[in-house]
């Protein structure tokens, strides 16, 4: 239809989008760009990248300021070592201070267009990012695990207070729709409980503590269940940013105390 693409283009030259990572105006590859979830090709792998399922949303600038996390990088906590060159191995954080988890892995490094696309999602209520970086996690999961692997995956849980507040739990967020995205891979057979993890305590938000306080602030602030067991499951645990670590390790003690056989996590972002 002519008119309608007449129509488009008017649109796109009067309205132009605004990028989620700087807020400027940009021009959208549009529906050329959109992601064709009818087709089997928008669930290729190597179709799944940053670049690629972000485009609609982001100005070229911020697709470019993305910083992926790649090896070298910790065998355990998946820290992205500064020198480009060499094996993953384990970190001195991690040797002076064991995991209980197993390893956690990451999209990208928290910084720049990551952080700014996170902040939009999680304080702006930009929900319209929740399914391509729902997207994006699953890939990473997918390159970084056997999704065959897993019973269980669960996000961090929030306080209630807080989810009062901000209307959702931006990790569940992360992985409503993954079943539907595993079904595609025709791999995976896990349940995604928000309900098999429950904050007990109140903690002031993480931000801008150092690593000590932040064991300090977080150490025994999650429980298990009563009504939904982990006993017997290998459970992949979901939150949107690793920084020390202090939470998912707290999260995989109360997950590992409920009876869970592992307990692996994955992230949006990783802080260096
Ligand atoms: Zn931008
Ligand atoms: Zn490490």
């Amino acid at each position: 239809m002519l008119f309608v693409r007449l129509v488009r283009i008017l649109e796109e030259a009067l309205f132009p989008s605004k990028c989620m990572g700087c807020g400027s105006f940009f021009h959208s590859p549009g529906d050329a760009a959109k992601r064709d979830y009818s087709s089997a090709e928008a669930y290729e792998l190597d179709t799944m990248t940053f670049e690629k399922v972000m485009a609609p949303f982001l100005c070229t600038d911020c697709l470019c300021n993305f910083l992926p996390v790649e090896s070298p990088l910790c065998s355990v906590c998946g820290f992205v070592f500064n020198s480009r060159e060499g094996d993953d191995h384990v970190c001195g954080n991690c040797i002076e201070h064991p995991k209980r988890f197993g390893k956690a892995r990451a999209l990208g490094i928290y910084d720049k267009t990551l952080m700014e696309v996170i902040h939009s999602f999680k304080y702006k209520e930009k929900l319209q990012l929740a399914r391509p970086l729902e997207e994006l996690l699953f890939s990473v999961f997918a390159r970084n695990w056997n999704m065959d692997d897993f019973d269980l995956v669960v996000p961090v849980p929030l306080h209630v207070k807080r989810i009062r507040k901000r209307g959702f739990n931006q990790a569940y967020y992360l992985v409503r729709g993954w079943p539907e995205i595993a079904g595609k891979f025709k791999a995976g057979n896990f349940d995604i409980r928000q309900d098999a993890l429950y904050r007990t305590a109140w903690t002031e938000p993480q931000t801008g503590l150092g690593r000590k306080k932040r064991m300090e602030n977080i150490r025994g602030a999650f429980s298990v269940s009563d009504e939904f067991k982990v006993t017997g499951k290998r459970v992949l645990l979901v939150d949107d940013v690793y920084t020390t670590g202090a939470t998912v390790n707290e999260c995989a003690k109360a997950i590992l105390g409920g009876g869970a056989v592992s307990v692996d996590v994955l992230t949006l972002a990783r802080a260096v």
